[in-house]
């Protein structure tokens, strides 16, 4: 052991000890895309992509396609797996939505209700005594009652009692001071269906404005978790527009949550998202200053939204007394190997070499991203990004690896945009870098006088 891995070990024991921390896991899984059929001997319905080319699915086998959404087996695997991984320590599980594939859109509400329960049943077993919280994406059924008894095993009444009206709710930890704080971002997407959609969009910023109030006043943490988040896909639309379908979050939705977030950023200790199908991070600043980060999980589903990636699950790590992040692992499967074999893809700070998951470690993480000459930094995060589908990253030149950085560093669509065009004024904002120069500037001549 290094010297100075070595006094890491001992520093974090003593860490260990005098915050008498509790360690504790819980996963994350998001949009698992469920096809019925997958299977089905009629062209492949669910592969819309496809149809009539036998010879491509052949050849990839049936569970083994990029073009595909999950099959039944791909999501009892991801189960089997989870089981077998469950430490003794597993709290809950977040289940951030888009339960069921695109491909299910124009079919009827019985039937999707239906294929939700597959799955539920599916999750019940595995996490026989965890709970489940789930939040719904754009491919989900909208709340109801059916889904209320669906998911009454996990979810107390006075949860269920908000989830009903607007499909968002919060839970209380028992024994520590962490809420979890779940929302439907479908209510702030653009495209959405429901008749009181706005109404029920206003009365979930009401609602969770008051929770982070109260959280705060009682000294509580927060996770907040949802299945879009702020912040732009950086792969569809480069900068050139801000997405207002397929789920994305509104500009004044997307503007309002940042704000939100600023505001309670000291309640605030993590923000957990899906939907992008893309392992990737958002940091929210405040006057130049990181003041919180949103991790995005990938999807279990190997089909992509702009690009493909292979199946992924993830198990954080975490401080269950004060619900600090402490690490994730992130484990994947490799859709083109014959069997199914899941594996560990990476440890978030092992990989990075974090000193912990913070804004302010994540930032400087984002800092060697944009470098260029950096490549090793940036494969990483490529191949990460795209959860191992390829490691190759010739195609990603330095304008490429510049919209990366944009979009992990600015969660406001207009700043995406200028950051995008104009990568000299996104240097010129690196405001806190030049903060603490000053800061480090003053304490030194303050020494030296
Ligand atoms: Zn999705």
């Amino acid at each position: 052991m290094k010297l100075s891995n070595f006094l890491v070990y001992i520093t974090s024991l003593l860490w260990l000890n005098l915050t008498d921390a509790k360690i504790c896991y819980f996963w994350h899984i998001t949009d698992l895309h469920y096809d019925p059929f997958h299977n089905s001997p009629e062209f492949h319905r669910g592969c819309r992509h496809n149809r009539g080319n036998t010879e491509h699915s052949h050849r990839n086998g049936r569970h083994r396609d990029h073009t595909c959404d999950s099959s039944y087996s791909l999501i009892q695997s991801a189960a089997a797996f989870m089981a077998e991984r469950h430490p003794d320590t597993l709290e809950f599980v977040l289940w951030t939505g888009d339960i069921l594939s695109s491909s299910m859109e124009h079919l009827d509400g019985e039937f999707k209700l239906e294929a939700v329960r597959n799955v539920t049943d599916v999750l019940s077993r595995t996490f026989s005594s965890q709970f489940v919280f789930p939040a719904l994406g754009h491919s989900d059924p909208p709340p109801s009652r059916r889904l209320v008894d669906m998911w009454m095993q996990w979810l107390p009444t006075e949860a269920l009692q908000t989830f009903e009206k607007g499909g968002y709710y919060t839970i209380e930890q028992s024994h520590s001071k962490l809420r979890i704080v779940v929302l439907n971002s479908v209510l702030w997407a653009g495209g959405q269906t429901r008749t009181d959609g706005a109404t029920q969009g206003k009365a979930q910023w009401e609602w969770l404005e008051q929770v982070l109030s109260t959280a705060r006043r009682k000294n509580e943490m927060v996770y907040l978790v949802a299945h879009a988040g702020p912040g732009v896909e950086e792969r569809h639309n480069a900068g050139s527009s801000s997405s207002t379908g397929g789920g994305e979050l509104t500009p004044t939705a997307n503007a309002r949550l940042l704000f939100v977030v600023r505001a309670f950023s000291d309640v605030i200790a993590g923000q957990f998202y899906g939907h992008r199908h893309a392992d990737t991070f958002r940091l929210i600043y405040s006057e130049g200053r990181p003041v919180s980060w949103a991790l995005l999980a990938p999807s279990l589903t190997p089909r992509g939204a702009g690009s493909i990636s292979n199946p992924g699950l993830r198990l954080y790590k975490f401080d269950s007394k004060t619900g600090k992040v402490l690490d994730y692992t992130q484990y994947y499967l490799d859709v083109t190997k014959g069997e199914m074999h899941w594996a560990v893809e990476y440890n978030l700070t092992q990989y990075y070499g974090l000193r912990d998951v913070s804004a302010a470690s994540l930032d400087a993480l984002a800092e060697k991203i944009r470098h260029h000459h950096d490549r090793g930094i940036f494969a990483k995060y490529l191949s990460a990004l795209r959860v191992r589908h390829s490691t190759d990253i010739s195609d990603c030149d330095a304008a490429c690896t510049h919209v990366h950085f944009c979009a992990i560093t600015r969660a406001d669509y207009h700043e995406f945009r200028s950051c995008v065009r104009n990568p000299a004024s996104a240097l010129a904002s690196r405001a806190p870098h030049n903060s603490a120069a000053i800061l480090l500037y003053a304490i030194l001549i303050l020494i030296s006088s």
